[in-house]
């Protein structure tokens, strides 16, 4: 059972230490959050998910992480300088955004409009913000004087670093194609849409990986590049939902329509995600040809090309693009844990569902009370387990509400220490501690010196 609104995400984001409003005692600031000590290890979770399952298990993908800023040319040879400079507006209730004189034109279909004659969304008949021309990217100043040749920008997607590396990585990794290179890291818009929660933010992280192909031998058919786009979609949509956990009832492919491509573009799919108020993109996958490698050759006047042993030939390689939000897929994974449900006495509990491999704490340690008998134990137990997972001590509160509390925050499981783990009134300990899993609810008595291998059996792939 998923979160049914985000509210509920948010209030329990903050209560428990995942994701605060940023500068709340300045009043806010409009589309920020920082991430606090839980929200930043789940982040890390599922950015090392991806990265094993993009970079680590293949041996075609490596990685790489580019200066955030850069030579401002390389945004005109993106054509974000060129194209991130139109008239938008964004549906309120879906969030797509459209160009406004696009939708004027009737390029997306119907031109819808309300009883006072302001268009409405193409998509879903909803009201639009006013129309706003600018430019998305942020712009910055290098040097001590501003002027038009100091100017640089924060980059919007990651995407550009690699295609600027493609020959360093080929030389320096003797790389053959096909190959990817994969990169995880922060990207900032000028976003318009008041945002939701952290689904569209100024600042965001993304995880995004070129692949680079041999081209096709016909442009205008190309079979085995389009399969291998279909097969990507395929990957990654496998990922959320086995590796994340997600329900695929709530997870979609969306192809994009012609009007929605650039004109370089061999098409584009949404892995989308029924988010409590209606699908919303999650990753895009596009098959983006040769247009940046050519782009970014023609710009800087370095051609950049492949050298194919077998041909003998200079090609410039094709590429596919799975370009994934990761922390926009972060609010996906907590409205995807989010359960409320009875607990062991028939009180509601809300348990966070996380897979162990994304939970941000693996094991709790708890004492049975704060009796100091116990301590020395519990301690013990402590230290044994936590330069192997993200563990937490608590001491503190009756045992009922300290599993509510792992419970809330998705820790899989709680190793408890008793009085008959030590020993009471002349009557020795069993040397042994209970393990209580989040999910069953089970309890089960393990000896101390099996219990790192009872609790590995119960993290798999932690
Ligand atoms: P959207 O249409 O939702 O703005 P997009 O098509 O512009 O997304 P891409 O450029 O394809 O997004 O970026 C890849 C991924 O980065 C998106 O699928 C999304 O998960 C994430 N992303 C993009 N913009 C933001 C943002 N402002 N805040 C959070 N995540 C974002």
């Amino acid at each position: 059972m998923p979160a049914s609104d985000l509210e509920t995400i948010v209030s329990l984001s903050k209560r428990r230490g995942f994701v605060f409003p940023a500068a709340e005692i300045y009043g806010g600031f409009a589309n920020t959050y920082d991430y606090g000590p839980l929200g930043v290890e789940l982040k890390r979770n599922i950015r090392d998910a991806w990265w094993r399952a993009m970079v680590r298990e293949r041996d075609d993908i490596v990685g790489l992480d580019a200066s955030l800023i850069t030579n401002p040319r390389v945004w005109v040879a993106s054509g974000h300088v060129a194209n991130f400079t139109d008239p938008l507006v964004d549906c309120k209730k879906c969030q797509m955004r459209w160009r406004a004189d696009h939708i004027a034109e009737g390029q997306y279909g119907e031109v819808k409009k309300d009883a006072a004659g302001n268009l409405l969304c193409p998509n879903d008949g909803g009201e639009l913000t006013e129309p706003r021309q600018f430019n998305m990217m942020f712009r910055t100043q290098v040097g001590p004087v501003p002027d038009e040749n100091s100017t640089a920008y924060l980059p919007p997607e990651t995407a550009q670093g690699i295609f600027i590396n493609f020959e360093n990585v080929v030389a320096s990794m003797r790389r053959k194609l096909p190959f990817g290179i994969a990169q995880s890291r922060v990207s900032f818009r000028n976003e318009i849409t008041p945002g939701k929660f952290v689904f569209r933010t100024l600042e965001f992280e993304q995880m995004e990986m070129e692949y680079f192909c041999q081209p096709p031998k016909d442009r205008a058919n190309p079979v085995e590049y389009l399969a291998l786009h279909r097969q990507w979609i395929d990957t990654r949509l496998a990922w959320y939902r086995d590796t994340l956990g997600i329900d695929p009832s709530r997870l979609r492919i969306r192809d994009h329509e012609k009007e929605e491509l650039s004109h370089y573009s061999a098409g584009t799919a949404d892995i989308e995600y029924l988010f409590p108020w209606g699908w919303g993109e999650l990753e895009g996958i596009a098959a983006r040809t040769d247009f940046d490698l050519t782009s970014h050759g023609r710009e800087s006047g370095h051609p950049i090309t492949y050298f194919d042993e077998e041909t003998k030939e200079h090609v410039v390689p094709w590429v596919i693009e799975p370009a994934a939000g990761l922390t926009r897929t972060l609010a996906v994974t907590m409205l995807e844990a989010y359960c409320e449900e009875p607990d062991e006495k028939g009180d509601k509990r809300i348990v966070m569902k996380f897979r162990p491999n994304i939970a941000p704490v693996k094991v709790a340690v708890l004492p049975l009370s704060k009796n100091e008998k116990l301590q020395p134990l519990a301690r013990k137990v402590y230290e044994m387990i936590r330069p192997i997972w993200m563990t937490q001590y608590d001491e503190t509160q009756s045992i009922g509400r300290r599993y509510r509390r792992q419970d809330e925050i998705g820790t899989p499981l709680c190793v408890t220490v008793d009085f008959q783990s030590v020993g009471e009134d002349g009557t020795p300990g069993d040397d042994a501690v209970t393990i209580r899993e989040r999910d069953s609810q089970t309890q089960i008595r393990v000896p101390v010196a099996q219990l790192l291998t009872a609790l590995r059996d119960r993290l798999p792939g932690c």
